[in-house]
This record gives C-alpha cells, structure tokens and sequence, in this order.
C-alpha cells in the first residue's frame, strides 16, 4: 500500500484526489493503489462531517484520546470508516489503540511491538501495522535505524502482519 497523508481539511477534496490522479499519471501507476489518509487530528467532528459525505473514508489521528472522545460516535454514524493512527504510540495505550485503530504507522521499539501483540490476541483485532523506520537515522526523529530494522522484524510473532512504512 502506498500512503498519501495530507491535511485534507484545510484543502478542497477533490484538489487533492486531482492531484493524486495527475502524479499518478505521471508515474503511470494505478491511482487505485494510493490510499489518501486524511489527517483529522486538530479537528472536531463538525469539521470532519463534510470530508465524510464528500466520500473520503480513510482517516489519520496522532493521539489516542483526542480519537476516542470523536471517533466512536462518527464510525457509528458512517460505515466504511478506516483509522489510522500516524503519532507515536506508548505502550501503555495499546489496549485503547488496537480497539480503535485499523491501522498503527508507529511501531518503532520491541516493547511496543509486544504490546501490541498481547492485546491482538486478546481482543481478536488485527489493525495493520507498520514498522517505522528512521531512513535518515535523524536523532530527533522516531523509528527503527535502517541498520536494525531486520534484527527488529525477526523476533515479531505474526510478521506477516507487519509492513515496512517509510
Ligand atoms: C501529526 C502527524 C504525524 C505525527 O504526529 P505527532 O504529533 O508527531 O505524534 C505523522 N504523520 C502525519 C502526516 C501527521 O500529520
């Protein structure tokens, strides 16, 4: 899966999916394989309404508790919903994050890793998950180094669960 993370809010939909349809083009590759993650952190559900009834079903949260206090209601309200969490996750939160999330771009440590485990086999949810890697090896960023991202990947329980997000 490719990702296109945008705040779509603050821009006009169909700005957005036309210029997806156009690097597409370019690229020739099929715009059907780009998944565009609006992201709705900052926003409240007045705000998020409308990019629902435009079409846009993919969703991008940074923080678990700003996703449960809007989340819930709006996916009972609209089928199809699909959450994405984009910030970093403490482990302490992989409870409320694998009931929420249908899909985690963070994992980026062992701990998290096996936390996440544990309460996928114990809630029977299985969001997709994604190994952040720091490809730059910035100091200031988050993620696996490129150098440790297989000795990381070895000792996960359910690797083909995993995928690489860069
Ligand atoms: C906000 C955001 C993140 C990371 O969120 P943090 O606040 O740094 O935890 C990641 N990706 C995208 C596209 C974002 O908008």
């Amino acid at each position: 899966m490719m990702s296109v993370a945008t705040h779509v809010l603050e821009t006009p939909l169909a700005k957005v999916r036309d210029q997806i349809a156009r690097a597409c083009a370019e690229a020739r590759r099929d715009p059907g394989s780009v998944t565009l993650v609006a992201i709705s952190k900052t926003f409240g559900a007045d705000a998020i309404e409308p990019v629902i009834a435009a079409g846009q079903r993919v969703f991008g949260e940074n923080r678990v508790q700003d996703a449960k206090a809007k989340w819930p209601a709006l996916k009972q309200r609209h089928g199809g919903i699909e959450l994405h969490l984009v910030g970093s996750l403490q482990s302490n939160k992989a409870k409320e994050a694998v009931a929420l999330f249908d899909a985690i771009h963070s994992v980026d440590r062992p701990s998290l890793a096996e936390a996440l485990a544990q309460q996928i086999a114990r809630q029977g949810r299985t969001p997709t998950l994604f190994v952040e890697v720091n490809t730059g090896a910035e100091p200031q960023k988050a993620g696996v180094l490129p150098a440790e991202t297989d000795a990381f990947l070895t000792p996960c329980p359910h690797p083909s669960a995993l995928a690489i997000a860069a």
